[in-house]
């Protein structure tokens, strides 16, 4: 059933859906007219397609946004990796430059020992 308008005396008349696009006798003035044909049906059924192309745009620039920010994330760490190692060889430079400090005023010390006696 779908409400259609006569256009003959404005009144509302319900016709079934299997009239659409059929002429039909207006009960009030007795006219008649056409149904128009089953269009509203289109029209309420034609913005849900668009609606989900614009969804699916939306979750593929979703999707867009999540990759760069996995992106980003993956560089900071990488950043942090790289930092951390170069830190950590700074700190085994420093510690064999040390050792090594030690080791030489060791045979020094040794050597002087040595000539000493
Ligand atoms: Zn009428």
């Amino acid at each position: 059933m779908s409400n259609v308008q006569c256009p003959h005396c404005r009144g509302s008349l319900e016709v079934p859906a299997h009239l659409a696009g059929r002429a039909v006798v207006c009960p009030s003035c007795r006219q008649q007219f056409q149904v128009p044909p089953a269009a509203p049906v289109v029209e309420t059924f034609a913005p849900s397609p668009a609606s989900s192309v614009t969804n699916r745009r939306g979750s593929r620039h979703e999707a867009t946004t999540s990759k760069l920010l996995l992106g980003i994330l993956i560089c900071n760490v990488l950043l942090v990796a790289m930092v951390a190692s170069w830190e950590i060889r700074w700190q085994y430079f420093h510690y064999s430059v040390k050792q090594n400090l030690e080791e030489m005023n060791q045979k020094a010390r040794a050597f002087r020992v040595n000539q000493d006696s």
